[in-house]
């Protein structure tokens, strides 16, 4: 009261103005910003694009829309205790302050979910557009090819991307027409489910070469990731394939097996007696492996053979 000036409740009047405008400004901008992510996102119309532009912009957009909501917060802050600050000027730089410090903390948090929390959801929501079945031009619903998880498929263009071995390829195929999508997965941005603390938050962190490939012989690789909430980390080793020599991105295999099978060539199952005797049984598949397994008797064999 004593050291106001009379000016100072005039000023106070066009600050809250401001502040208000401010404060309505950064909601309108933060859900126009929202509304264009969205509508953005409905105007794609495949899988591989949806799933590109979430991977990108999904957090993007909400950081930058819960930032605004925060400003506005940090606006509509300055606004409170007209009586108190109408006092003394000290008291508009106090509450600047506790606004700033309430808006930067609101801010921190959502910034916080964001990085930890929200990107399992969203790797749930990617893992979804990328596994569903595709659609071909002739209709029919499409195929994947079995990823041999352990298996990278490299050719000579492939080996001089930069990122190279971190390049997945989906392999769509539609079995009647025999038409091919191929899909190209960024192997760096994809994040796992860390075995540690649960969160999917594993991201790769480098890879090495253990042996490189051949145009004869398959090499070895070992990826090393590391959780980027608790800090653990993990490796794994996969196996490169023979080199194709190709001049396209991505030749398909001409033994190409579906998603759920595996590439097996025989297995051999070797059984040893207590007393010694060895028997050794040959088998296309596992399921046949398996069967045998099952129903084995050691006493219903002779000479090697099994019988049924
Ligand atoms: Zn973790």
């Amino acid at each position: 009261m004593e050291n106001v000036s009379p000016g100072y409740h005039h000023f106070l009047e066009v600050w809250h103005q401001i502040m208000y405008i401010a404060a309505g400004a950064a909601i309108a901008v933060g859900i126009i910003f929202l509304i264009v992510h969205f509508v953005k996102l409905a105007a794609i119309k495949t899988y591989k694009g949806k799933y590109d532009y979430l991977k990108l912009n999904r957090i993007k957009a909400y950081q930058f829309f819960f930032f605004s909501l925060a400003a506005a917060v940090f606006f509509f802050g300055n606004t409170i205790g007209d009586a108190t600050v109408g006092k003394s000027l000290v008291y508009i730089f106090v509450r600047l302050f506790i606004s700033l410090c309430v808006g930067v903390l609101l801010g921190y948090i959502v910034y916080l979910i964001l990085k930890f929390y929200y990107p399992t959801f969203l790797e749930k929501k990617l893992t979804k557009l990328r596994y569903t079945p595709r659609i071909s031009s002739a209709g029919n619903e499409m195929k994947l090819l079995s990823e041999e998880e352990e298996d990278v498929h490299l050719d000579e263009g492939m080996q001089a991307e930069e990122n190279v071995f971190s390049v997945d390829y989906d392999v769509w195929v539609d079995e009647e027409t025999g038409e091919v999508h191929i899909e190209k997965y960024m192997g760096y941005l994809e994040a796992l489910e860390c075995g540690s603390c649960g969160f999917r938050t594993l991201k790769l962190d480098r890879e090495e070469i253990l042996k490189p490939a051949t145009e004869e012989e398959e090499g070895k690789l070992l990826k090393h990731y590391k959780c980027t909430y608790c800090q653990s980390v993990r490796t794994t080793q996969h196996t490169i394939a023979k080199i194709l020599k190709s001049e396209n991105d991505y030749k398909l295999p001409t033994d190409y097996i579906l998603k759920g099978q595996r590439k097996v060539k025989s297995i051999m199952v070797e059984i040893i007696s207590t007393k010694g005797d060895k028997k050794e049984y040959f088998f296309q598949s596992t399921q046949q492996a398996s069967e045998f397994l099952q129903n084995f008797d050691f006493d219903k064999t002779d000479d090697g053979v099994m019988k049924f």
